[in-house]
């Protein structure tokens, strides 16, 4: 059997609905079970290819070798199972996907569940679970009332500033780097200068007739909860499909509600809602501050561009090779620093070791982009001069010592056991592992903050750096 990748890009491949079917049969031969065109046509059902059985026929999917290993033994399993049992399943899923929405007393027997099942604590309040579904579901409308013109003209120049000074470290730190050819760093750095970002909210969004015409077709009654939850998902997905045979339009990647930023290989772009341009990501009163916390955010996202990942798309988010062999090489070498690095974390509560390779893009990130914004930080000072004021009690520190405090601030966080053990799937490391790994690689940390040689967080073997 062979090992599906850990990196999703390595695995991924182009099949015909046909060759699919083969593959899928595989483990069942000579029986076949036909299945792909019957469900392709199920899933266009209703938009404009309906019918269509020449396109249904030649359609070409994007999967995986692990997909499809994963898709034989569904199919295996398909072919021997009871109908009733099938059928069964899939109204449980449905169940369990809309329980949240019905009663208290479901809603209690679903918490009940899950504190046995996974040993969750608690349960969401109903309020709050509502209005999450509003915003994932209507982003874009919620977004409207964050829309205002005050953020364009003061505080979008600002970020942008930021973000072109975090653009400027990183070219620096690609130009001082010994393992990159001159080649692979001029194209490196013009991936980076290329790279488009999305801050804030649309220009369109403050647009009332713009915003009625992006969700025509959508319709919401007040006495109708399930329909409207139904009817929403399903628009949304016909509105996909209907545009499916057209290249994926290069924009937004989340709404400007959501309290996150977001990479795009594909469109080698980055977003940064305006719901993260606030406090406590910003907005903290110095640029020390605001540097050590949406800074390295900013470059973070950056950053993923060049991760184990983003480096495989270039500057036009297409997937090829466009760097050097030597430099793939050299790179390659210095991710397996990371991955040694991240493995050797230890949750104590659980008694696990962080996934040094499942987390291996975003540490890559992490690292990048917090030197991006130290070096960002002090170009600004440079530029636009030191800052005067002091911290209130935090008088005694320098404005850099500030900048990793605040970039420490922002991973504080605890974990339940429970919490801990679903933390080991994500690719993110839990806040206080990102937070260690990040320092202790930094000289600039060690630096600030006189940290002798051979301390925790200045330990004497060789720290992991690409950038
Ligand atoms: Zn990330």
């Amino acid at each position: 059997m062979t090992k599906p990748s850990k990196n999703p890009a390595d695995d991924i491949i182009y099949i015909s609905l046909m060759d699919l079917q083969n593959q899928t049969d595989k483990n069942i031969a000579p029986k076949t079970l036909p299945i792909w065109v019957r469900y392709m046509e199920l899933i266009l059902n209703g938009t404009r290819h309906a019918g269509n059985v020449q396109l249904t026929s030649n359609l070409t999917i994007i999967t995986s070798q692990a997909d499809i290993m994963y898709l034989q033994q569904v199919v295996e399993y398909l072919e021997e199972t009871p109908a009733s049992h099938i059928e069964a399943y899939l109204w449980l899923s449905t169940i369990e996907e809309l329980v949240l929405h019905t009663s208290s007393a479901m809603r209690l027997l679903h918490s009940e569940y899950m504190r046995v099942a996974i040993g969750t604590e608690g349960s969401t309040p109903r309020s709050l679970y509502c209005a999450n579904g509003v915003n994932s579901l209507f982003g874009m409308a919620v977004s409207y009332v964050l829309a205002d013109e005050e953020f364009t003209r003061d505080k979008l120049p600002r970020v942008e500033r930021m973000l072109s000074d975090i653009r400027r470290s990183f070219d620096r730190l690609v130009k001082s780097t010994s393992w990159m050819d001159a080649a692979t760093k001029r194209r490196t750095i013009q991936k980076s200068a290329e790279m488009k970002s999305f801050i804030g909210f649309p220009s369109w969004l403050r647009n009332a007739s713009v915003l009625n015409a992006y969700y025509e077709g959508a319709e919401v009654n007040v006495s109708t909860h399930l329909e409207n939850l139904m009817d929403f998902v399903h628009w949304q997905m016909m509105e996909k499909l209907n545009e499916m045979d057209k290249p994926e339009p290069i924009g937004w990647a989340t709404s400007p509600s959501n309290v996150n930023a977001f990479h795009t290989f594909q469109s080698n772009a980055i977003t940064v809602p305006i719901a993260i341009l606030q406090y406590p990501f910003y907005d903290l009163g110095l640029e020390a501050l605001n540097y050590g916390s949406i800074g390295t955010i900013l470059g973070h996202e950056l950053t993923h561009g060049f991760d184990d990942s983003g480096r495989r798309f270039d500057r036009f988010g297409n997937m090829v090779e466009w760097w050097s062999n030597q430099t793939i090489d050299e790179y390659i070498n210095r991710t397996e620093c990371f991955v040694e690095q991240y493995s050797r974390y230890h949750l104590a509560d659980i008694d696990e070791y962080i996934d040094g390779e499942l987390t291996l893009g975003e540490n890559i990130a992490d690292n990048g982009g917090m030197r991006e914004a130290f070096y960002a930080y002090r170009l600004y000072v440079k530029e636009v001069g030191r800052e005067r004021a002091k911290l209130p009690g935090l008088e005694h520190y320098s404005h850099e010592q500030l900048f990793f405090i605040s970039f420490g601030n922002l991973w504080c966080e605890t974990y339940t056991p429970a919490a801990s053990r679903y933390a080991l799937s994500d690719s993110h490391c839990p806040g206080q592992m990102r937070l260690r790994g990040v320092l202790s690689n930094s000289e600039e940390f060690a630096r600030t903050f006189k940290c002798p040689t051979g301390s925790a967080m200045n330990p004497s073997q060789p720290k992991c750096r690409i950038w």
